[in-house]
């Protein structure tokens, strides 16, 4: 088996794109500059969002964050979203998901400028996606595809289960990974709630997606021998003997499904590190002068 190390390849990307934004500097041309926009005080959102900015920082980058009450109104939210989008020093927007309730996610994503949408979740950004135009995929998506390509895994007519069909990750990855290009070309089956036969389905699979946000639901017995693991999930579970009371699990039972594929992807530490690179990259294709 061998893993998958999201750490490793995003550090590797993240040092390319620090080396393009220190040569802009020199050559005068403008700093890449990411706005985060973070409504409420959800711990995982928090820790996202930090360790976003703390990227930015860390590449080069400019960066702004901006923090609303969970109570503010969608009105608020969508003309900060406005602010930022006729702003010519910011490149990229991105709204930190999901919204309180009061809030429609739609509406937001819909005001996002789509030349800035570097989360790539606009309609116009998803349409270009599936046409195969040039365009921002959306970040964690696009970081998986980065990550088969580093480890030159050959995806060409394989079979590949993707559980879970959110616009966000689920979606768009069966999309991608249907599509004429290399990583691509495999024949996808895309799995959700009311699939029946699942585990059916995985013992079929060479390649399995699981974006579900259950933990440890993919098992051994579910997975082909040598199949490719990639574990999208990221579930907080209780666990009394880490200061902060608990740790993070994938969606994979990571112990025993180790043993049985070819290639896995850890949590922490896999597509979590793969999603900031991509979005990233997705900012740095978003400033202007290029
Ligand atoms: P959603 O909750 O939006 O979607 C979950 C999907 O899983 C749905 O399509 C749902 O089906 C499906 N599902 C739920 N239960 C089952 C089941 N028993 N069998 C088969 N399918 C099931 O989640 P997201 O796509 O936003 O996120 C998925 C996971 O990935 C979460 O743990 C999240 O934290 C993580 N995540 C990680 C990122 C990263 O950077 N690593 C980025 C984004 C998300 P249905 O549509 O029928 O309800």
């Amino acid at each position: 088996m061998q893993l998958l190390d999201g750490k490793l390849v995003s550090e590797s990307i993240l040092a390319e794109i620090a080396e393009e934004v220190s040569a802009r500097k020199k050559a005068g041309k403008k700093t890449p500059h990411l706005a985060a926009i973070l409504v409420g005080g959800d711990p995982a959102s928090q820790t996202y969002v930090a360790s976003k900015v703390k990227t930015c920082e860390q590449i080069g980058f400019a960066s702004t964050l901006v923090r609303l009450e969970a109570d503010t109104s969608e009105d608020e939210l969508l003309n900060q979203i406005r602010f930022f989008n006729t702003n010519d020093d910011i490149d990229g927007i991105l709204v930190q998901l999901p919204l309180p309730k009061h809030i429609s996610e739609e509406k937001v994503i819909n005001t996002i400028n789509p030349e800035k949408d570097v989360d790539g979740f606009h309609p116009i950004s998803l349409g270009r996606m599936v046409l195969g135009q040039p365009t921002f995929i959306s970040a964690t998506p696009n970081g998986i595809m980065m990550m088969l390509a580093h480890y030159n895994i050959d995806t060409a007519g394989k079979n590949c289960v993707v559980i879970g069909r959110s616009n966000i990750v689920g979606t768009p990855m069966s999309i991608l990974l249907s599509r004429n290009t290399n990583p691509g070309n495999c024949t996808v089956t895309l799995a959700h709630s009311k699939t029946k036969n699942l585990k059916e389905l995985c013992l079929q699979a060479d390649i399995i997606v699981a974006a579900i946000g259950r933990p440890n639901y993919v098992t051994a017995d579910m997975v082909k021998e040598g199949a490719i693991i990639v574990d999208v999930g990221i579930n907080r579970i209780d666990d009394a003997s880490k200061k902060s009371g608990f740790r993070l699990v994938g969606d994979v039972d990571f112990a025993n499904v180790a043993e049985k594929c070819s290639y896995i992807t850890p949590v922490p530490g896999g597509v979590g590190k793969m999603t900031i690179c991509a979005l990233m990259k997705n900012t740095l294709l978003a400033v202007k002068d290029r």
